[in-house]
């Protein structure tokens, strides 16, 4: 009998042992590693006043020149997921980005949906932008992407980790894609936005067709009130640290 209980505890002992170790191998896959950034973005960080604007599609040599021009009076910084296939059309555009102090992201070459595209042709879609933005010396050290109709799937969410790239989706969509007025893009962003707010926007479409005047023109509203509001307009590497400034 008095054996039989000590073979219990020591078998109970080996249980409790057991789960803890099993508690440090889940904590050690799901948990991020070193305080390493996790590899999908939705938002910067509650405890501080700052915004990212981001502008997908890009470059258009009618749009983006006009928001460069605004980013610049307002002493904002912003993010811009540009298209491969424009990137080789308007380098100059890009480097004037990089040459103003703007981030540039990774919005693949030719905007296909990438959760419907096989391994091979995602890898062709992304890379080869990457190379494009490579030739223009963007810098390499933060390799954002950010999926066309923010599809993305887990094996997109893996390449991403295994490539030491981060996916950059949003916390406030503009909406201007919908072709809306400048008030209503103005006021979906104005009466949302918070500290770590990351905000898309469209200065172009795939298809080099959309008016994107209304999104130049919100962007005169947004961007005196973001700044009255007493928030920082950052790119998206500011709004993911803290204390950099
Ligand atoms: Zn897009």
């Amino acid at each position: 009998m008095h054996m039989a209980i000590l073979a219990d505890r020591r078998f109970n002992l080996h249980i409790a042992w057991g789960l803890v170790i099993l508690l440090f191998i889940v904590a050690g896959i799901t948990g991020p590693v070193n305080g390493a950034q996790p590899v999908t973005i939705w938002a910067g960080l509650p405890s501080e006043p700052e915004v990212a604007l981001t502008f997908d599609d890009g470059p258009s040599p009618l749009y983006t020149p006009q928001i460069l021009a605004l980013l610049r009076k307002y002493q904002a910084h912003a993010t811009f997921f540009v298209l491969g296939r424009k990137v080789e059309e308007y380098p100059g555009l890009v480097k004037a980005m990089l040459k103003e102090g703007h981030e540039v992201g990774n919005h693949s070459f030719s905007h296909p949906r990438l959760t419907k595209t096989d391994q091979l042709n995602r890898e062709r879609e992304l890379e080869t932008t990457r190379l494009d933005l490579d030739l223009l010396d963007c810098p390499r050290e933060h390799q954002l992407i950010r999926p066309p109709y923010s599809a993305f799937d887990d094996r997109l969410v893996s390449y991403a980790a295994h490539t030491g790239r981060q996916l950059v989706l949003w916390s406030i969509d503009s909406e201007d894609w919908r072709g809306l007025d400048t008030r209503t893009i103005a006021k979906n962003v104005l009466s949302r936005v918070r500290n770590g707010s990351i905000i898309v926007f469209h200065d172009s479409d795939e298809k080099d067709r959309a008016d994107r005047q209304p999104t130049v023109e919100a962007l005169k509203i947004i961007l005196p009130a973001l700044r009255d509001r007493g928030y920082r307009l950052v790119t998206i590497d500011e709004v993911m640290t803290e204390n950099n400034h």
